[in-house]
């Protein structure tokens, strides 16, 4: 018998939130745990612009023969200039490589997997705090995880100083995680001057910045979410990203993202490309395609990508409203304390600041479900629950 030893593993502190929510009996119940985006109305609808594309496939697909290792190739290149735009230089010198992957997780996985096994890299830095997910990914991969000061709790915001002191102990080829914007679970991002000093670290340590983007065009707009990203592909000759279409297309089950590799030249750049691809190969032979021929359809089609853009502003917007609902909520609410942070936070994420006993609290007087960080996911607000959240939160504060 080889099962009947192996030990319970702890709920997931996203997902088993979740599943605590969908278990609580309570009929007024908020969840603001799982980072989704929810529309006024509370529901999480399929966009306009993807079911249109999924009309198109559906009259034109003819297949469903095995995808290459690396996926569908009008996906790897629309990928590739979300990411960097048409004229960056990394494109033209062809020195980006991009495999399609199942979802954030997936390329991150890829990514991590890769590196242990053709590099002599075995160290990865992430932020503290960070996605709950990362050091798990890592370590499974077979990472050394290490972390880096990101987050002031006294001023509540970025603690820039403290990220550079981490960093002065990286050694030559280690990663470091970065978030590409609206990052997870501070908000809080790297100002352009601050990329470019985190450019000329490592380019003079000699480390190589991996980029988790998962919500490109959820903080300011598509190309401005993508400057640091931009900036350090530039400056440095070596970088890895993982990118997500989970919350942007609002694909979250067709696990859909891609893994970029940039190397220093075209050639180092084909070769390494192999390895990956021996990576997908081993892992899951190759991957799904629907996901990924829904966003190269929307993105190589100038009228579903102008559709598409249209309703990641909407969401983006949304969001942005419901933060300065959201501050003002608790002020009507008669909270002192300032609050007024959270709306110079990007993205679907706000660190709240409560403590774990507040979250406790929260969840079993209020019914209101947030991550034990203290982590409340804005895009889960609504007109309709915001006196509700406030109330709660005044109330255990
Ligand atoms: N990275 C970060 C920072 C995330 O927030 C998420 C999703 N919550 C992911 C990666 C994973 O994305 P996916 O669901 O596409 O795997």
């Amino acid at each position: 018998m080889i099962f009947s030893d192996v030990e319970l593993a702890p709920a997931d502190p996203i997902l088993g939130l979740t599943d605590a929510f969908k278990a609580d009996p309570r009929s007024e119940k908020i969840n603001l745990g799982v980072g989704i985006f929810k529309d006024e109305a509370g529901d999480t609808p399929v966009l306009a612009s993807v079911k249109q594309a999924e009309a198109i496939l559906l009259a034109e697909e003819s297949s469903k023969n095995y995808l290459g290792i690396d996926g569908v190739q009008l996906y790897n290149k629309v990928v590739q200039e979300l990411l960097f735009g048409n004229e960056h230089q990394v494109l033209k010198d062809k020195r980006a490589v991009t495999a399609q992957a199942p979802g954030g997780t997936g390329a991150l996985r890829i990514a991590a997997e890769f590196v242990v096994r053709n590099t002599p890299s075995r160290v990865v830095w992430i932020s503290n705090p960070t996605w709950a997910n990362h050091r798990s990914v890592f370590e499974t991969a077979g990472l050394e995880v290490k972390e880096y000061a990101y987050y002031d709790a006294q001023t509540q915001d970025l603690d820039f100083a403290g990220m550079l002191a981490s960093l002065a102990d990286a050694q030559c080829g280690d990663l470091v995680l970065l978030h590409g914007c609206c990052h997870n679970p501070t908000g809080i991002d790297l100002n352009l001057s601050q990329w470019q000093t985190i450019a000329e670290l490592c380019l003079e340590k000699g480390l190589v910045p991996l980029f988790d983007f998962a919500y490109q065009g959820f903080g300011t707009g598509l190309n401005e979410d993508a400057a640091g990203l931009r900036l350090l592909a530039a400056k440095v000759p070596e970088l890895l990203v993982a990118n997500s279409f989970s919350k942007n297309f609002g694909l979250y089950n067709e696990r859909i993202g891609a893994v970029t590799l940039i190397a220093d030249s075209a050639e180092t750049a084909a070769v390494a490309f192999s390895q990956v691809k021996r990576t997908i190969r081993a892992n899951y032979s190759n991957p799904p395609a629907h996901g990924a021929l829904i966003v190269s359809t929307i993105l190589s089609r100038p009228e579903l990508r102008a559709l598409w853009e249209q309703e990641l502003t909407t969401m983006r917007n949304r969001i942005a409203e419901m933060r300065t609902l959201f501050v003002a909520s608790l002020k009507a609410q008669g909270v002192k304390q300032d609050f007024s942070f959270i709306e110079r936070q990007a993205g679907m994420f706000s660190f709240s600041g409560l403590n774990k006993q507040q979250v406790q609290r929260l969840r079993d007087e209020f019914a209101v479900y947030i991550v034990g960080s203290g982590r409340i996911s804005v895009a889960g607000m609504t007109k309709a629950n915001m006196d509700a959240i406030c109330k709660a939160i005044a109330a255990v504060l």
